[in-house]
């Protein structure tokens, strides 16, 4: 499809800047090929021809049959990054480039991820949840209070659809005696989700307002369970809204300070061998590789396993980014290959340290069973589940 473009790609350079020289290719979580039968994989390169055709010529691909253009073809992972020998920041640049495939006009953008968006404006979350079931499974237990030195910000998949790991975070929280609260039903989508999109501008309102609601709790320390969340706050924000009045952590780091500290009392032995899978937000993006591993070793009766490919190197579950939410069948496939080590390499449990990867290993892994090829038993579990049964 031809559209009129008078505006330049930005950042035009850094994709003219690729060599071709194919080095991310294989590394690419989409990379042609990684799920048997399914071509519809991109690469950086491939995306970068895209971008740059479409500047020059205005051939656009069109969504409006809901395929997905190759522009939204990646997880986000940042391992294209990673390798590039030309330090192409192609994952930044890539996103700069979606504002501008944004303001082309929508055709550019797969419908359901435009319903997602719509979601956030109304609810405040992309799946179209009411706002007063934010917290309708843990209010009871953990009422949001008016001050609190520390703020577990859960995000919405947390919320909504892990709710037991939020529950686990906050017993954790309060058998360290720490005071401790959740949002409640005032916080909104941290926005990486629209950041994704192309829409950064509506990502700095969400920032503005998420800040201001953990900041009117005199909170010191803000923590995230997911790993978007995580580099929203940590990353993101600052850059939106300037230095924040609060210190932003993971929620495994903290727990592994409480566990430093001694402030957990650790007695029952687990015994199981755990393997610990990085996020790429959280461990490549986000530079925390060493305080989950640490936290997991602490506890007694453990195994600490590692997977061929870990920390920076680590391999993507296949949902980051958008792509869940595009293609959850392709996700969930390429989520495969990790439950198939971890099964392979003697793991009884992965363990997760963000609710996307929670959801696509699940899934990954039910899905093995189903094929009749899973060849042992697994479980996937977030680490706060995991420090949770040895209280
Ligand atoms: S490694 Fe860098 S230069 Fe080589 S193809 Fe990938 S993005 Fe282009
Ligand atoms: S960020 Fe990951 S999935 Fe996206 S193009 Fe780069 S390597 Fe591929």
């Amino acid at each position: 499809m031809q559209i009129k473009n008078n505006t330049p790609l930005p950042h035009g350079e850094y994709f003219r800047l690729c060599s071709s020289c194919g080095i991310c290719t294989p590394e690419c979580t989409v990379k042609p090929g990684i799920v048997p039968g399914v071509g519809s994989t991109a690469t950086p390169q491939e995306i970068a021809k895209y971008l740059l055709s479409l500047e020059k010529n205005g051939d656009v691909h069109d969504s409006s049959d809901n395929s997905i253009p190759p522009s939204f073809i990646c997880t986000a992972c940042g391992m294209c990054d990673h390798v590039c020998p030309y330090y192409v920041p192609f994952l930044e640049k890539l996103m700069a480039a979606r504002e501008w495939l944004q303001s082309l006009g929508t055709v550019n953008v797969p419908k359901n991820l435009l319903e997602m968006e719509g979601s956030i404006t109304a609810t405040g979350n992309p799946f179209g949840f009411a706002r007063e079931k934010r917290d309708e499974w843990v209010r009871e237990d953990f009422p949001a209070l008016d001050r609190a030195d520390v703020v577990f910000y859960p995000g919405c998949q947390t919320a909504y659809n892990f709710f037991r790991v939020e529950t686990a975070i906050m017993k954790i929280l309060k058998a360290a005696g720490i005071s401790a609260s959740l949002p409640g039903r005032s916080d909104q989508c941290c926005g990486r989700f629209l950041y994704f999109l192309g829409r950064s501008g509506m990502m700095k309102s969400a920032a503005m307002a998420n800040v201001e609601n953990v900041r009117k709790k005199g909170a010191k320390i803000l923590l995230a369970n997911c790993s978007s969340c995580y580099l929203a706050f940590k990353k993101d924000y600052p850059l939106m809204v300037g230095n924040l009045p609060f210190k932003v952590m993971h929620t495994t780091e903290y727990i592994n300070e409480l566990i430093g500290e001694g402030r957990l009392d650790l007695r029952r032995p687990l015994n199981k061998k755990i393997i610990y899978h990085d996020p790429c937000e959280l461990g490549r993006i986000g530079g925390v590789l060493e305080a989950p591993r640490e936290a997991l070793r602490s506890l007694p009766g453990v195994e600490l396993l590692e997977f061929d490919r870990n920390r920076g190197d680590g391999l993507c579950c296949g949902g980051g980014g958008l792509f869940e939410a595009l293609d959850e069948k392709q996700a969930f496939a390429i989520g495969e290959r990790l439950v198939k080590e971890a099964v392979t390499k003697g793991a009884d449990i992965m363990a997760i340290a963000c609710p996307t990867c929670n959801n696509v290993f699940a899934m990954a892994r039910d899905n093995l069973k189903r094929k009749g090829e899973l060849g042992g038993k697994l479980q996937i579990k977030d680490v706060a589940e995991i420090v949770l049964r040895c209280l």
